[in-house]
C-alpha cells in the first residue's frame, strides 16, 4: 500500500452504508481519511460526524442553512447546501475514491460527476446502474473512473472474476438471503405488514433496500447491477436462494469451475475492499467461524410468490428505458408500502403495470432518462391513488 492516505467522499453519510463507511475509515485513520460527506436533512448527525472526521466539505442537499443551527459544525469545516454543491464538491481533485451512499434514484448525479471526474467509486447505489446503466459504464470507460462494487453480491463477483479470463466466463450466479418471506405461503405474504417486512433474518440496512429485499426486487435490481458492471448478458445471470447469506455470490467459467467468495454477512468487508483494492489490509469484519459445525443452503427462487424476481430479468435483458421505469415505480411503491398505503403483493403488480404502460426507448439520453423518471413516478402516483387494480384477478 502506499504511505499516503486513502482520501474518500462518502455520499449518504448517516445512512446503513454510510455509518459503516465511517467504521471502516475510523478502524483505519493511519491509512484513510475523509474529505467529504454528504446527507439529505440530518444535519445534527451529519455534524457529529464533521466533529470527528473533520472533513473539508460537508454538504446537505436537502435543507438550507437556515434550517441548521449556527455553529452546528466545527469552524474548519466547508458547509453547502443543495444537489448542484454535492456535484461540484465530488470533483476535487483531492478525493481519490467517492462511496456512494445514497439511496434511490437520487444517488444517480453524484455518482455521475464522480465518475466524470475520473475517479474510483465505490459503489453501493446500485439504483445508479438500473437506472442509467448504459450511460455510467459508458461515461467510466472514457474517463478511466473505476466501479468496484460495494453492494456485497457484485464485490464477490468482482473478487471471483480475478480468477479466470472474462471470455472465459460462462455464468454469474447471484446469492440471495430470500428475505424475511422466504419461506412463508403465497397467503400469507399477501397480508404481511411493513413490521414483517422490515424485519430482515441477516442484514442490518436502511428501510427501502430492506423493504425490496423482502419482494426480492433487491435481487431484480442486483441481477440488473450486474449486467451492467460486468457488461454481462442477461441470460448468463442466475438466482440462487441461500439463507444464511455466507456465500455472497459466485463465478462459473467455462470449464465448470465455480468460484465464490465466503464471509459473514458485514458491509464493511465490500466498503473496505472498495477502498483498498487492489490492496486487502486486516480489518474489523467478523471472520469465518470454521471451527463449528455450519452448513450452507441452496434453493432455486420461487417466482410466482416472489414476482419482483421476474421483472429484473427481463428489464435486463431489454435494456434502455426499462430499468429507469421499472426503478422509479418501485421507490414509489415502496415509499407508499412504508405509508401503509399500497399491500405487499402490490408492488411488484404496480412496478409491471406502469413498465407495460411506458413508451421503450433502447437509446435513451440522460435527459430522457430523467424525464421517464419523473413520469413514472407520477403514474406510479396515480395508480395507487385508483381503486380498480387493487380487485382480485
Ligand atoms: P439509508 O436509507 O440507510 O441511507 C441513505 C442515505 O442517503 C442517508 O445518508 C440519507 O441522508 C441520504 N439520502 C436520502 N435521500 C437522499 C436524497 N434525495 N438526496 C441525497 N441524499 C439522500 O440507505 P442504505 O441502506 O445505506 O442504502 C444506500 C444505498 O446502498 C442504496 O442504494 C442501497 O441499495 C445500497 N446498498 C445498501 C446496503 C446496506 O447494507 N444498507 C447493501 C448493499 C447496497
Ligand atoms: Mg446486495
Amino acid at each position: 500500500m502506499s504511505d499516503s492516505k486513502k482520501r474518500i467522499g462518502l455520499l449518504g453519510a448517516t445512512g446503513s452504508i454510510g455509518t459503516s463507511c465511517l467504521e471502516v475509515v475510523r478502524a483505519h485513520s493511519e491509512s484513510m481519511s475523509i474529505d467529504l460527506l454528504s446527507a439529505h436533512s440530518s444535519w445534527r448527525e451529519l455534524a457529529r460526524s464533521a466533529a470527528e472526521f473533520l472533513p473539508q466539505t460537508v454538504v446537505l442537499t436537502g435543507v438550507q442553512a437556515s434550517d441548521v443551527a449556527a455553529n452546528a459544525f466545527p469552524s474548519s469545516v466547508e458547509v453547502l447546501y443543495g444537489e448542484e454543491a454535492l456535484l461540484k464538491a465530488v470533483e476535487v481533485p483531492e478525493i481519490e475514491t467517492v462511496i456512494t451512499g445514497i439511496v434511490g434514484a437520487a444517488g444517480l448525479r453524484g455518482t455521475l460527476a464522480a465518475v466524470e471526474a475520473g475517479k474510483r467509486i465505490g459503489l453501493a447505489n446500485k439504483e445508479t446502474l438500473v437506472v442509467a446503466g448504459s450511460l455510467v459504464t459508458q461515461k467510466a470507460v472514457e474517463t478511466g473512473s473505476v466501479l468496484i462494487p460495494v453492494d456485497s453480491e457484485h464485490s464477490a463477483i468482482f473478487q471471483a472474476l480475478a480468477c479466470g479470463k472474462r471470455e472465459d466466463v460462462s455464468k454469474l450466479i447471484l446469492t440471495a438471503s430470500g428475505g424475511p418471506f422466504r419461506s412463508w405461503s403465497a397467503e400469507k405474504i399477501a397480508q404481511a405488514t411493513v413490521a414483517n417486512a422490515l424485519d430482515h433474518p441477516t442484514w442490518d440496512m436502511g428501510p427501502k433496500i430492506t423493504i425490496d429485499s423482502a419482494t426480492m426486487m433487491n435481487k431484480a435490481l442486483e441481477v440488473i447491477e450486474a449486467r451492467w458492471l460486468f457488461g454481462i448478458n442477461a441470460r448468463q445471470i442466475e438466482v440462487v436462494v441461500h439463507p444464511q447469506s455466507i456465500v455472497h455470490s459466485m463465478v462459473e467459467f467455462v470449464d465448470g469451475s465455480v468460484m465464490a467468495q465466503l464471509s459473514p454477512p458485514d458491509m464493511k468487508l465490500p466498503i473496505q475492499y472498495a477502498i483498498t483494492w487492489p490492496d486487502r489490509i486486516a480489518g474489523t469484519s467478523p471472520k469465518l467461524d470454521i471451527s463449528q459445525t455450519f452448513s450452507l443452503d441452496f434453493e432455486p427462487p420461487d417466482l410466482e410468490r416472489f414476482p419482483a424476481l421476474a421483472l429484473g430479468f427481463e428489464v435486463a435483458d431489454q435494456g434502455g428505458t426499462a430499468g429507469v421505469v421499472l426503478n422509479a415505480a418501485n421507490e414509489v411503491a415502496v415509499d407508499r408500502f412504508l405509508q401503509d398505503q399500497l399491500t405487499f403483493p402490490e408492488i411488484p403488480r404496480l412496478c409491471r403495470s406502469i413498465l407495460a404502460s411506458h413508451q421503450f426507448e433502447s437509446n435513451p439520453t440522460l435527459d430522457e432518462l430523467l424525464t421517464l423518471d419523473g413520469w413514472a413516478r407520477q403514474e406510479a402516483l396515480r395508480w395507487t391513488s385508483s381503486t380498480s387494480h387493487s380487485s382480485p384477478s
